[in-house]
């Protein structure tokens, strides 16, 4: 399962703003963007006039890393969106969110995206009550997301205890606070995605 292990705050700079990659420390003071807007490298900070097809480029890479999807997944989901119907920047979005991961972090039960994605491959997570240690799993309106029985004897079950209280969680997604399980209840929607990129721009970089 491939996935890109570099710095991921050194994303968050060259695209110029917060993807919220690192959880928690995203909203603190430590945050890279906040110590060092500038893109990394040696060279000047002023920006370059970045053309349409560089502007494209930039909001497919910002959704893309935001998801934690390397370029063959993204495009294989791309694909997808376009067989769907409906507009293909809202089904893509639609499909990013069921991932696996996604769902595990917006139902609360990881801190950030990487996380998710962490306890899932370590076998954590359950999907309808059977071990699923798959990130990118497509879930469906009905899906159950729980824990294995390694998974509630970790220290990090017991963290999620603590955080779950302050966690907004999207209306798609309905939480068991007392068993920190979730549900897939609906499709989730453009609407109900804070998203910082623009799909349109997505689409029409592929479309070229
Ligand atoms: Fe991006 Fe979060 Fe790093 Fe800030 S702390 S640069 S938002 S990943």
């Amino acid at each position: 399962m491939a996935r890109y292990t570099g710095p991921v705050c050194r994303l968050c700079r060259r695209n110029g703003e917060k993807l919220f990659l690192k959880g928690d420390r995203c909203f603190t003071p430590k945050c890279a963007i906040e110590r060092r807007p500038n893109p990394p490298g040696q060279r000047s900070p002023r920006r370059r006039k970045v053309s349409d097809r560089g502007l494209q480029l930039r909001e497919k890479q910002k959704a893309r890393h935001s998801y934690g999807v390397l370029e063959r997944q993204f495009r294989r989901l791309y694909r997808e969106a376009t067989r769907l119907p409906g507009p293909t920047g809202d089904n893509l979005i639609t499909l990013l969110e069921l991932r696996l991961d996604n769902v595990v972090y917006r139902a609360g039960l990881a801190e950030s995206r990487a996380q998710a994605r962490q306890i899932v491959c370590h076998g954590s997570i359950t999907l309808n009550g059977h071990k699923a240690d798959i990130p990118s799993i497509e879930t469906k309106i009905g899906d159950r997301v729980g824990w294995t029985a390694r998974g509630r004897g970790t220290k990090f079950f017991e963290m999620v205890k603590e955080w779950q209280g302050g966690r907004e969680v999207p209306g798609w997604i309905a939480v068991d606070p007392a068993q920190l399980e979730a549900s897939v209840s609906a499709l989730p929607l453009r609407t109900d995605v804070d998203a910082k990129f623009d799909e349109n721009a997505i689409v029409e970089y592929y479309s070229r």
